[in-house]
């Protein structure tokens, strides 16, 4: 079998491998689909939660059979785990304000006789969420403030994020959008996009494109096709991001189709958002592999969450499974001031102190940046321990992970 690079055909470049049918190739552009096992035996698979015991693979694994059956009311939820009252009075309290939705792949990783499992308390509704405090912000991050066009906010003169959709698989309890998230009245529309798309024709100082959401991923293969095709076409574009949680919340939706469409419109990083090891299943894995294996740089945003990983043993188990799907961990975000999510949040000591456990006593890769978004849009704003003893002249007295100073003389 002789492989041969082509002319690239249309826009796509591609290598034609002789011998081989059009569907063998695109298996092969999509990766070996033989994981390593020694890896793979790291990441049991999701299995199936109770109403979904007799349901064909064939339906199981098809993300749109996935997108139909979602929970989304008390009824179907009853059936998944053992509801508190608790839970009952928060669903019935806050569903008119942020809808449910839950794909029965994500409801199976959810523990149905403990109400304090980590994949149910970002899924299914608690009462704090009812609880508004004085410093809460319906847009904590200022995003309709710096919006010239509807559907971008341009903050950073090089770079803007770009909202295609405010559809979500699972609509998460500590989303900081839950302000137009999970709302189809407020969905972008076409015209919406096609300005979204002017707007960054006309401004040649843009260079990186964040596409989020809700989840773009909600799209079809071929709308998304479309937009990217479109920003790459413009000559000032660099790079693309794509901001999914899909690989934590419908990881069937990585199909060989999809990855075959991103590699057209290269480089493409994935920023995901993992926040517990327990959603690192095998059917996780293979998402993040396929887009690994397509090229796609991915990199892991995780929210700190009282009660799901304000612990610096689960982060750091949760990092070290993220490399080995070849994610790696990114940024550790701050809860923010978002309505409706204080009692997700943590003190910014139990952020320093995760960050403290981790470097020097695991790998740097392992080390994210932890960050809090600065309310009224200040930016991202790194938060570290002090790693300066003090100061003395031209001598640096520092410490290390094990508190042993050490002095450093500058020139
Ligand atoms: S996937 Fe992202 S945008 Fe959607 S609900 Fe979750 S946090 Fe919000």
């Amino acid at each position: 079998m002789s492989v041969t690079p082509t002319k690239p055909d249309g826009d796509l470049v591609q290598l034609e491998i002789r011998g081989r049918s059009t569907e063998a190739n695109r298996r092969a552009a999509s990766g070996d689909p033989r994981p390593v096992q020694h890896i793979l035996d790291r990441f049991p698979s999701g299995g199936r939660g109770r109403p979904w015991v007799d349901v064909p693979d064939e339906d199981w694994n098809d993300w749109r059979w996935q997108q139909r059956n979602r929970v989304t009311t008390l009824e179907e939820l009853e059936k998944v785990i053992d509801l508190t009252e608790e839970e009952r009075n928060a669903f019935e309290e806050s569903h008119a304000r942020f809808h449910m939705a839950i794909t029965p792949y994500y409801a199976s990783l959810m523990d149905p006789e403990d109400p304090n499992c980590p994949i149910r308390l970002q899924s299914v509704p608690k009462m704090g969420e009812l609880l508004v405090l004085p410093t809460d912000l319906e847009d904590p991050l200022a995003e309709e403030r710096d919006m010239p066009v509807p559907g971008i906010t341009h903050r950073y003169p090089d770079r803007v994020l770009f909202y295609i959709t405010h559809n979500c698989p699972v609509y998460c309890r500590h989303c900081t959008r839950k302000r137009k998230v999970s709302d189809p009245s407020s969905a972008a529309a076409k015209k919406q996009i096609e300005d979204g798309l002017a707007y960054i024709e006309a401004h040649p100082e843009i260079r990186d494109v964040v596409i989020s959401g809700g989840d773009p991923l909600s799209l079809s293969d071929e709308r998304l096709d479309y937009i990217l095709g479109r920003l790459r076409a413009i000559p000032h574009i660099e790079i693309f991001r794509l901001g999914t949680r899909n690989l934590v919340t419908l990881p069937q939706r990585i199909t060989d189709d999809f990855v075959y469409m991103l590699r057209k419109h290269h480089p493409v990083y994935v920023n995901t958002h993992f926040n517990h090891p327990k959603e690192l299943t095998e059917e996780a894995f293979e998402a993040c592999r396929k887009l690994a294996d397509a090229g796609c740089v991915l990199g892991n945003q995780m929210v700190l969450l009282k009660g799901v990983n304000d612990d610096p043993k689960i982060v750091k188990e949760l990092n070290h499974k993220l490399l080995m799907a070849r994610v790696r961990p990114y940024y550790i975000y701050q809860c923010d001031l978002s309505q409706g999510i204080s009692h997700f949040r943590t003190s910014v000591e139990k952020g320093l102190e995760i960050i403290e456990a981790l470097r020097g006593h695991t790998s740097g890769l392992a080390v994210p940046h932890y960050v809090i978004d600065a309310p009224g849009g200040g930016g991202k704003i790194p938060m570290l321990p002090s790693y300066v003893v003090r100061r003395d002249g031209k001598q640096i007295v520092l410490r290390n992970y094990q508190f042993k100073e050490f002095v450093y003389e500058e020139p």
